[in-house]
């Protein structure tokens, strides 16, 4: 059998990261197995769905590099397939049209609730024998007795009594198919062999396999994954961590570091905490997934974020690092004389995020307008900028421009002036790049190159004087 699995999200919002994390179990669940891993964007809901969302998501697969085998589809291209299984039920007298009225349904509802049992349809249409003019839904004939078991990945065996389940709605008036029906067909029609998803959808499930029975198919095995919580084990909101996806790269999180966190909130493999993505899909088996909540723990994220940033190729940290630029306004494409990857390696030490190493890199890329007023306070009086001075001149003299080089022309200015290396190193770095934050000085010179150290210099020199 060749594994299939699905991520299924419906598009009212952004990729947040449940949504990630599913995706990425069901991904490395069908890569373990060689099998195959399908997208598919659940739209039919027109209202909430929009396109902004259908391209949040795309875009945060993408950069998380959980690339689908088959997909993207749209539930809403498959309306023909939905209602020719709607009529294969109804044919097969596993599904009713159902007349009650909404009043009516409102009353059964509050008597139920009077006698303190669980709202549920009480199955007035279910046997109606003469179809009627009136506006109606479609109700899925779901069996009375019995039971529904299944195998679940995370929880193990779940028996679910029929007798609990009512009548599901699974067309509305308008003939528009619910979700659950929607999700029966495409699983059924796609092959899809294992369904993972959050066990917020749990009640769905004994619903979904009686749905699949009915029409003729074998019900795939199902695995619920725990939710995910904050800090304090409650449930997550925006607030305390729902962030989507690409609010971590904004964040400077890299991709790597963002799968490596995720899979292990529900999942473990002995007490390995770092994985490659080679690695994920040699362990990610199915077994050792945890039922209970996993709590979010972002200095966790941040210690596995500047792990990855240490660990990378200098190339393979480009991309991100152009990025973060980019939303700094300088385009990295328009600088081919800066050295970025020997930036790189200086920052990546400095550093837990790639957007605190682009803004901490920024005065590579553009010139320096302001200067820390209380650095310049601190640091630049007469004998700092007589020192200044000299050494725009050392350094215009100098023949061979390398950091050591660099060092020894402000080490032989600090002998010959009789002062210590901070009086010289806290000026220069402030005249170039704005402030005292920089990489080692001599390092920081020699990558702001020959011409563009004489220009700041002067600049401040002039602007001081
Ligand atoms: N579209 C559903 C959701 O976003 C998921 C459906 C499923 O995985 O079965 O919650």
């Amino acid at each position: 059998m060749t594994i299939r699995t699905r991520f299924a999200p419906s598009p009212t919002g952004y990729l947040h990261i449940g949504g990630a994390r599913t995706a990425l179990y069901s991904y490395l669940y069908a890569k373990h197995y060689g099998g195959q891993f399908i997208l598919r964007i659940e739209d039919t809901d027109r209202e909430r769905s929009t396109d902004e969302a259908i391209a949040a998501i795309l875009e945060g697969m993408a950069w998380l590099g959980l690339k689908e085998d088959e997909g993207p589809f749209y539930q809403t291209q498959h309306m023909a397939r939905y209602q020719q299984a709607l009529e294969q039920l109804l044919e097969a007298g596993h599904a009713y049209k159902c007349y009650c009225s909404k009043e009516r349904l409102e009353k059964l509802r509050q008597e139920q609730t009077a006698s303190k049992q669980k709202p549920r349809y009480d199955g007035h249409c279910r046997d109606l024998q003469q179809s009627s003019n009136e506006p109606y839904v479609i109700r899925f004939k779901n069996p009375k007795s019995g039971e529904v078991i299944m195998d679940d990945l995370v929880l193990g065996r779940v028996v679910i009594n029929n007798a609990e389940l009512d009548d599901l709605i699974i067309a509305r008036t308008d003939g528009m198919p619910t979700y659950n029906f929607t999700v029966v067909v495409d699983d059924w029609d796609m092959k899809i062999t294992h369904v993972i998803r959050g066990n917020d959808h749990l009640n769905n499930t004994p619903r979904q396999i009686n749905l699949l029975r009915a029409l003729g198919a074998t019900p795939p095995q199902y695995g619920h994954l725990p939710m995910i919580l904050d800090e304090h084990g409650k449930k997550l909101s925006k607030r305390t961590g729902a962030a989507s996806v690409m609010e971590y790269r904004e964040m400077g999180i890299l991709p790597q570091a963002l799968l490596n966190y995720l899979v292990r909130l529900g999942w473990s493999h002995g007490d390995q905490e770092l994985f490659s993505l080679d690695e994920l899909i040699r362990f990610f088996d199915g077994s050792a997934l945890n039922k209970s909540g996993a709590a979010i723990n972002p200095q966790k994220l941040l210690w596995l974020n500047q792990h990855y940033l240490q660990e990378s190729g200098i190339e393979d940290l480009i991309p991100e690092f152009a990025w973060q630029l980019s939303h700094l306004g300088i385009v990295l494409k328009e600088h081919p004389s800066v050295d970025t990857p020997q930036i790189i390696v200086l920052q990546r030490e400095r550093c837990k995020t790639l957007k605190e190493m682009a803004e901490k890199s920024r005065f590579f890329y553009v010139d320096v307008s302001e200067y820390d007023p209380k650095a310049v306070a601190t640091h630049i009086h007469a004998e700092a900028l007589h020192c200044l001075r000299l050494l725009k001149e050392k350094l215009a003299a100098l023949s061979v421009w390398q950091p050591e080089t660099i060092h020894a022309e402000i080490e032989a200015l600090c002998a010959q002036e009789g002062c210590k290396m901070g009086l010289v190193a806290q000026p220069l770095r402030i005249a170039l790049t704005g402030n005292t934050l920089s990489p080692p000085i001599d390092q920081t010179v020699y990558l702001l190159g020959k011409d563009t150290v004489q220009k700041r210099l002067q600049r401040f020199l002039e602007v001081d004087q």
